[in-house]
């Protein structure tokens, strides 16, 4: 019996590519959007930028808004 988990492990070449919904392109950057953090909001006490991290589209510059997994 195995009832373990599903584990992270994954096998990448069993996975398939995330594909572009505008040009079906497979090829992705990083890209920063920056959220401005109100000073009575923030930790500090001062205002702060929160980075957020999309991915964007090499090809055609659609940017997805799938935020991407945090480790
Ligand atoms: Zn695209």
């Amino acid at each position: 019996m195995n009832n373990h988990p599903k584990q992270a492990h994954v096998n990448l070449n069993e996975l398939k590519n995330f594909q572009c919904p505008k040009c079906k392109g497979e090829e992705f950057t990083t890209v920063y959007y920056l959220k401005e953090v109100p000073a009575v909001l923030s930790r500090t006490g001062m205002k702060e930028l929160l980075p957020v991290e999309f991915f964007k589209c090499m090809k055609c510059g659609f940017v997805t808004p799938i935020v991407k997994a945090r480790r």
